[in-house]
């Protein structure tokens, strides 16, 4: 199939990667110079919503998905015109609106933090409760911690934030962060992945690993996971994040609508990866009879600066890891790469993570 894939990270480089050998042809649009999926397939270097490309890619490709939920609703809708979008506009819509997105969990009853829309100071001094701590974010645009401020009682609030469209959170106090990876093809056939918990450091994904603590919460964010692509009408991978408050229920946070860093481990921890389910599942090719397995896994964010040679070679020597270049200059907080640990039992993955993770950060 011809496959058009809106943003080129390391998402897309990822997909392409994974079902290489099953010979889809892949252009992939972004409008940076040498993004990392360039790489590896035809680049059109152009913004997601130039016309004359959308043009293009929906007379000449089957299907169109993305790496980078920000493109533009508005040019997918045109592109849907022509081609299968997957996932689609409307679900783009709304993943791309932290309150649209809140709206739909309170619609389907779904367990969230209170939130409130502010659209301007008097919204939020209204909604402010003396006692409580908040957490304000942009309804847009906001990705690893960035677009968020916290606010905590009695200090007084400095933030440009205010500015944007905004929606205003409770904090939730919590014991974990976990997510689920869920894909749907485009027959109605459903495959949901085992729990991952997460670890943050500044509000950027830091560490996920397989299994989580959580395997007791696997039916109810499956419950809740069936009611959210059913009502986006959803086809791919939609990826679920939510917080474990202390009374270990679900809190839902927020949904990626593709693959995610959380699923990065799938590469070698499973018999199936994200990438591929994606893929396969667009394009009508997955089978979620076959039995897919696991093994536990640990993968961790290479952010900020490169891991050197001779850390990876002493890493290796010791671990069975894989590591995972994007093709990326460093800085500050950017995610370069990622590496991931696999082995036979969960008792092996508890004794290692630590000293792991002492080498690399
Ligand atoms: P987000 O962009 O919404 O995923 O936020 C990034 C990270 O900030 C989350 O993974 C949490 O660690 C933290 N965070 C976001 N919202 C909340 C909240 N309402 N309560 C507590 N922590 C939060």
């Amino acid at each position: 199939m011809k496959i058009a894939i809106f943003g080129a990270g390391q998402l897309a480089m990822m997909m392409i990667q994974a079902v290489h050998q099953k010979k889809h042809e892949f252009i992939v649009v972004d409008p940076s110079t040498r993004p990392p999926a360039s790489h590896y397939t035809e680049h059109m270097q152009a913004d997601y919503d130039d016309s004359t490309i959308i043009k293009e890619i929906g007379e000449n490709f089957d299907i169109a998905t993305i790496d980078f939920e920000n493109v533009s609703v508005k040019a997918m809708r045109e592109l849907e015109k022509y081609i299968p979008v997957h996932p689609s506009s409307h679900a783009l819509d709304i993943c791309q609106d932290r309150l649209k997105e809140k709206n739909l969990f309170r619609k389907l009853n779904i367990n969230t933090t209170e939130y409130y829309e502010i659209n301007d100071l008097d919204d939020l001094k209204k909604n402010l409760n003396k006692n409580k701590h908040y957490i304000l974010k942009s309804r847009r645009f906001g990705y690893d911690g960035k677009n968020q401020y916290r606010i905590k009682p009695d200090i007084e609030i400095k933030t440009d934030l205010i500015k944007q469209d905004c929606i205003l959170e409770e904090l939730v106090d919590f014991e974990a962060e976990v997510s689920l990876i869920c894909v749907k093809a485009t027959n109605g056939d459903v495959y949901y992945y085992p729990l991952v918990e997460n670890h943050h450091k500044n509000g950027i994904l830091s560490m996920s690993r397989y299994p989580s603590n959580y395997t007791f919460l696997q039916n109810k964010a499956q419950d809740i996971a069936e009611k959210l692509l059913e009502a986006m009408n959803y086809i791919g991978v939609l990826v679920i994040e939510f917080f474990v408050n202390s009374n270990k229920e679900l809190v839902a946070n927020e949904m990626a609508p593709r693959v995610h860093n959380s699923g990065h481990w799938t590469i070698e921890g499973s018999s199936l990866s994200q990438f591929s389910a994606h893929i396969d599942a667009i394009s009508g090719s997955h089978d979620y009879k076959k039995s897919i397995t696991f093994k536990p896994s640990v993968m961790f964010n290479i952010l900020s600066k490169h891991i050197t040679n001779e850390k990876a070679e002493a890493l290796k020597s010791k671990f069975d890891i894989s590591l995972h270049d994007y093709h990326k200059a460093e800085r500050m907080n950017r995610k370069l790469g990622h590496l991931t640990f696999t082995c036979e039992n969960k008792k092996e993955l508890d004794i290692n993570i630590k000293e792991i993770a002492e080498v690399i950060q």
